[in-house]
């Protein structure tokens, strides 16, 4: 399948449907580390994004609609999450900026970007016990398929399974940074509620590609 503006319209009503299916889940595990509103903050974010779609132009490009998507968390998301992820898909939009279609390179270039995006926001390093733990695994895998010479399918199935193995991988992590750090030790045994909305959303851009 193409990665053109179809599939990143897919790919965000997809999230959209995601995080609703996945609000309690993702409001549990904030509850756990957290203040319990992640779940809830997502869901109102890609719920105000998905009217906003009927008002993108005929020749709108992925990088467009992504943008969409970024303006829309920004005011809509509160808390930590609402600026690093708005700040995610603004960089990601602006990586692709352009391009009708996304091949293997834009993908892994929108992917770089948009984990750049979140680091530079959140200033979190690997193993922080953050959404970050599962970006950027999924661009290094992302890089591993591309130079595998795999497609763009390939490539964003190999992130989004890199980003589910990184969020399971947060479990046994202290955080250092964001609310769940004021919890030190207790926050051992618990997943990173970013970590897993990052993974969900990751999924989603995968299953888009793949027809599903
Ligand atoms: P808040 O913490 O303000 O309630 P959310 O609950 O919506 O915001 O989001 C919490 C998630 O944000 C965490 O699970 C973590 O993945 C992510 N996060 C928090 N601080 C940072 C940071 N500095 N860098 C990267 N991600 C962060
Ligand atoms: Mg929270």
């Amino acid at each position: 399948m193409t990665l053109n503006t179809d599939w990143a319209v897919r790919w965000i009503k997809g999230s959209a449907a995601v995080v609703s299916e996945h609000r309690v889940e993702l409001i549990t595990l904030d509850r756990e580390i957290g203040d319990g509103d992640h779940g809830e903050n997502l869901d109102r974010g890609f719920s105000a994004v998905l009217p906003k779609l009927d008002d993108l132009p005929a020749d709108a490009t992925p990088g467009d609609a992504l943008k969409l998507v970024a303006t829309t968390l920004i005011s809509t998301v509160g808390g930590a999450a609402g600026p690093l992820y708005g700040t995610a898909y603004l960089k990601a939009a602006g990586a692709v900026a352009g391009h009708a279609e996304l091949d293997g390179e834009a993908v892994v270039a929108m992917l770089t970007a948009a984990r750049d995006g979140i680091v530079l926001r959140g200033k979190a390093e690997a193993g922080d016990k953050t959404m970050v733990d599962a970006w950027t695994p999924a661009v290094d895998a992302a890089s591993s398929a591309l130079a595998d010479g795999l497609g763009e399918a390939a490539i964003l199935d190999a992130a989004a399974t890199a980003a589910e193995a990184g969020a399971r991988a947060t479990e046994p992590l202290v955080a250092r940074k964001g609310r769940a750090s004021y919890l030190g030790e207790r926050a051992i045994g618990h997943r990173d509620p970013g970590a897993q909305s990052s993974a969900l959303l990751l999924r989603v851009a995968a299953d888009a590609a793949a027809g599903v």
